[in-house]
């Protein structure tokens, strides 16, 4: 018999989703000047941010 669970087929995906997962998101960080006024705006690191201007590093 052959039946074996499915256990390594699922790993092997999960694997694969969190490497595509973590290597989707770009790092960043919030705008401080954004946040103050209770905005929560995703800024790259070295760029300016979209809403206000505010260089974040
Ligand atoms: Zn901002």
């Amino acid at each position: 018999m052959c039946q074996q669970l499915p256990i390594d087929r699922i790993a092997v995906l999960s694997m694969y989703e969190v490497e595509g997962i973590t290597s989707m998101p770009v790092p960043s960080r919030r705008c401080p000047a954004c946040l103050e006024r209770g905005q929560t705006v995703w800024v790259i690191p070295g760029k300016c941010c979209p809403e206000c201007g505010t260089p974040v590093n």
